[in-house]
């Protein structure tokens, strides 16, 4: 991490690839811990809020300028001296600093993958990951479906809305589902979204009034998409407030118009931060979810770069709605 960045994270200042330094895979010491081979580390929009300066409290850490940025990662064990862990374990855990090799300790905070799905590596970022477990755990925890309900999903394409909008078709329920491009809606519909639009080519409110009313609304933007659900929004809807990726590149206070519908239509609005809900159903998720993306039951988009390289585009692509699926930089296939 090299610069905080003032709108836009641009690859090359506001982060830099530095090879500078090695390790000695041999004789590295371990301390009663572990080496560690970076396979795949996540791109996700909330690093955004990590690049700002340190002195901001918020609920993740900053990064800190001269260190490497750290994110959720897979890897595999390669030394250890710690007993819960062994060479050839595959392990998944956050704070996985963006390098190819490192050491850590404290074997409680890796999650052992058994992968006896046999998925690709990089799902356990993704749709078996902390995305995945975010629309798992919240549609669970806040979404309360009932019979007939119509839901809305934005940002439906990627890996939390693509998620919630499967959830919500094994309800039964009506999907509506916006994303920023064509492609995408090409993917909703094939994953059986009901209504699938483009939210640059046509108006979300125009689709939601015509649709609607909404009883449950997943929010991954903010901004005007919120206010037209506020606007085409049912009594008694639940909103589902997930992200705000709209206005995460400081494009400036935005003040949502029309609060009032909240009061009106007795909205129950529900912001979460998914780590709240990891004690809750963690387990549950992991006995689920894969087994579902194994048998095709849940299908998910990835978009991989390859090396630590691509870290930089692969943070503004996503920022900037670029990417086409679950973000993720393949560091080492083995
Ligand atoms: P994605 O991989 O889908 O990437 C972000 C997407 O956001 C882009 O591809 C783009 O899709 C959309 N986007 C970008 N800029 C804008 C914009 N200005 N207006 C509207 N949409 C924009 O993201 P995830 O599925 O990983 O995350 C979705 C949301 O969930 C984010 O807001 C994220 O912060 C939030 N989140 C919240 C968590 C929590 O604990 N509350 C945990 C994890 C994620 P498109 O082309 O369709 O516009």
């Amino acid at each position: 991490f090299n610069e905080i960045p003032t709108g836009y994270p641009i690859p090359g200042k506001t982060t830099v690839y530095d090879a500078s330094q090695t390790i000695d895979l041999e004789s590295t010491a371990l301390d009663g811990g572990f080496l560690i081979k970076t396979l795949v580390v996540s791109i996700d929009p909330y690093m955004r809020g990590k690049m700002r300066d340190p002195s901001i409290q918020s609920y993740t850490p900053p990064f800190f300028v001269g260190q490497p940025l750290d994110n959720y990662g897979v890897g595999v064990i390669l030394r250890s001296e710690d007993p819960l862990i062994k060479p050839g374990d595959h392990v998944y855990a956050f704070g996985f600093p963006f390098q190819q090799y490192f050491v850590a300790k404290d074997a409680k905070l890796f999650y052992k993958i058994q992968n006896e799905e046999k998925l690709p590596l990089s799902a356990y970022v993704g749709v078996c990951g902390m995305p995945g477990k975010t629309a798992y755990h919240a549609w669970k925890e806040y979404a309360h479906p009932q019979k007939g309900d119509v839901v809305f999903v934005s940002t439906a394409a990627g890996p939390v809305g693509a998620t919630v909008a499967q959830l919500a078709k094994f309800e039964g329920l009506k999907v509506i589902g916006s994303a920023g491009s064509d492609e995408k809606v090409a993917f909703l519909k094939s994953i059986g979204v009901d209504v699938a639009f483009n939210y640059k080519t046509e108006n979300t409110l125009e689709v939601l009034q015509r649709e609607g009313p909404i009883n449950i609304y997943w929010d991954n933007v903010g901004g005007e998409t919120l206010e037209a659900a506020l606007e085409a929004a049912a009594p008694h809807a639940r909103f589902i407030e997930c992200g705000m990726i709209s206005n995460y590149n400081n494009q400036g206070p935005y003040h949502i118009k029309n609060l009032m519908h909240l009061v009106s239509k007795s909205i129950q609005l529900s912001g979460f931060i998914v780590l709240d809900l990891f004690a809750k159903y963690d387990e549950e998720f992991y006995k689920t979810v894969p087994g579902m993306v194994a048998r095709g039951e849940i299908k998910y988009l990835e978009d991989a770069k390859r090396g630590l390289e691509a870290a930089g585009d692969a943070i503004l692509e996503v920022q900037s709605g670029k990417n086409k699926g679950k973000s993720v930089i393949i560091v080492a296939d083995e």
